[in-house]
């Protein structure tokens, strides 16, 4: 039997503003427990929820990225269900009138660049957090009560676990790259529910069951392989799919069934009446439409088509701050792009993984631009110059040339001195000479290659090559 996959994904990314989606509290992570819950978050009698200004700018902003329509009308519905860490017995969401519709997103898939539709974004917010224990049982924690969240649902255009793991990297980096949230998944500040259905091949889709509690990229990936390995027994076996929802063991690394799932209906929506329809206006379209970066692949396309290469322009565009330093090494060596990504791809990116704990850049960008001047100049070797970036990434110094000068490291260039070198150099190699006179082209690389380590590497090799070439030109004429 022939069979094929359909998913789509459910992404909650949790938004970096400053407060909580419908009150004043700190939304803030690793807070002591239930310290930042107000009367609007515990929903008790009486409370007002005001929208978060900047929170419904951070999900236009996303929406504009990924090409959505924004709603210039929208409003928030109450979704209802019954469980410990929700206080109010609903969640504010949004149901038919979300902020963000449509768009789409270029992901890397098996057969090069695929689009993944998106359906829709809209804004919520997040629920508490129950916290089981061994002698306690299950505790709450309401400080994620309330933390504004944007749901981005993708279309159902995801055909593999692989795909779906493409996806979710694009989501990461976008949200990231935007400063609208921080992408950290230990932290829950992406999560992700998915839909899978597997059918035959000639079939209609079948019905999609969920998986929930995936919590982290791997752990989709894991979950999918394992949900559509079950579907495909279960239809080999004359089963009928059915609408449900599981959840993800992590440690035991399978789905277990969570309840059937619920419809929206179950969820009796509504609108929520204690907040007003909200209107998106010209101005804050403009103004989020201004403030937008230039786009990951946007900034990529622009570094290929200034010589970089494509290996290399996409590590630069893998995180914002990383494109963002290359951007200031970038803006002092213009005439010389592909040295200027090779220096931050090759020694500022390895060092800050190596020493800077893989997030903060251990030399300033004034520094790398110092020292790949200092090697276009000539004034250095390549070799020299890595030299001084691992004992600036070392001792946090950020001074190239005076370290060059400290270490004797600045490349010979004086004639005279690289004459008498070379004379003394051809002087012991006799056979070589002859076998180089006599038609060994290839030998001059051993010449150049004594005349380096007699100068321990400081001899400049284009201008050796020259005085080499100018010294055998004499000794043919004589
Ligand atoms: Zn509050």
């Amino acid at each position: 039997m022939q069979f094929y996959t359909v998913i789509g994904l459910e992404v909650h990314s949790q938004l970096l503003t400053r407060t909580k989606m419908f009150c004043g509290c700190a939304a803030i992570y690793g807070a002591a427990v239930n310290s930042r819950a107000c009367p609007v978050c515990l929903g008790l009698p009486g409370a007002l929820p005001t929208p978060n200004r900047a929170a419904v700018e951070m999900a236009v902003k996303m929406g504009l990225a990924v090409g959505s329509t924004i709603a210039r009308k929208t409003k928030f519905d109450r979704k209802n269900y019954f469980y410990a860490d929700l206080p109010k017995g609903y969640q504010i969401s949004q149901y038919d009138m979300p902020l963000c519709a449509g768009g789409s997103i270029a992901i890397r898939g098996q057969f090069g660049e695929k689009r993944i539709g998106i359906i829709r974004i809209h804004l919520e917010e997040d629920a508490g957090k129950s916290i089981h224990t061994d002698i306690e049982g299950t505790l709450v924690d309401l400080n994620r009560c309330g933390v504004p969240l944007v749901e981005i649902v993708s279309a159902p255009d995801i055909a593999s676990p692989q795909e779906a793991y493409a996806y979710l990297q694009e989501i990461r980096r976008l949200v990231r790259w935007l400063g609208i949230c921080d992408g950290n998944l230990e932290e829950g500040s992406l999560r992700c529910d998915a839909n899978v259905s597997v059918a035959r091949v000639g079939d209609e889709p079948g019905i999609p069951v969920e998986i929930k509690n995936l919590n982290s990229f791997h752990g989709v990936e894991k979950a999918l392989q394992y949900e559509i390995e079950r579907q495909r027994t279960a239809l080999e076996c004359g089963e009928t799919s059915e609408r449900r929802t599981l959840l993800w063991d992590a440690d035991r690394q399978e789905t277990r069934l969570m309840r059937s799932k619920e419809s929206a209906q179950d969820y009796r929506y509504f609108p929520d009446p204690d907040l007003v329809e909200l209107e998106i206006t010209d101005v804050l379209l403009r103004q989020t439409t201004d403030a937008l970066p230039e786009l990951p692949w946007t900034r990529m396309q622009r570094y290929l088509e200034l010589g970089v290469k494509s290996d290399d322009a996409e590590v630069l565009v893998a995180e914002k701050d990383i494109a963002d330093y290359f951007e200031a090494v970038l803006k002092d060596l213009p005439a010389d792009v592909p040295r200027a990504a090779r220096w931050v791809v090759g020694e500022a990116l390895r060092w800050r993984k190596e020493l800077g704990g893989g997030e903060r850049f251990v030399a300033p960008a004034q520094a790398t631009i110092d020292l790949a001047r200092l090697e276009a100049e000539g004034r250095i070797s390549t070799l020299a110059a890595k030299s001084i970036y691992e004992e600036m990434a070392r001792t946090g110094r950020s001074d190239p040339e005076a370290i060059m000068r400290e270490k004797g490291l600045e490349q010979v260039k004086d004639t005279e001195a690289l004459q008498k070198v070379i004379y003394s150099v051809i002087a012991r190699s006799q056979q070589e000479l002859n076998r180089y006179l006599g038609g060994e082209a290839k030998l001059k690389g051993y010449f150049i290659g004594q005349i380096m380590k007699e100068t321990r590497g400081k001899a400049d090799p284009v201008v050796s090559g020259k005085l080499f070439d100018e010294i055998i030109a004499e000794m043919k004429t004589d």
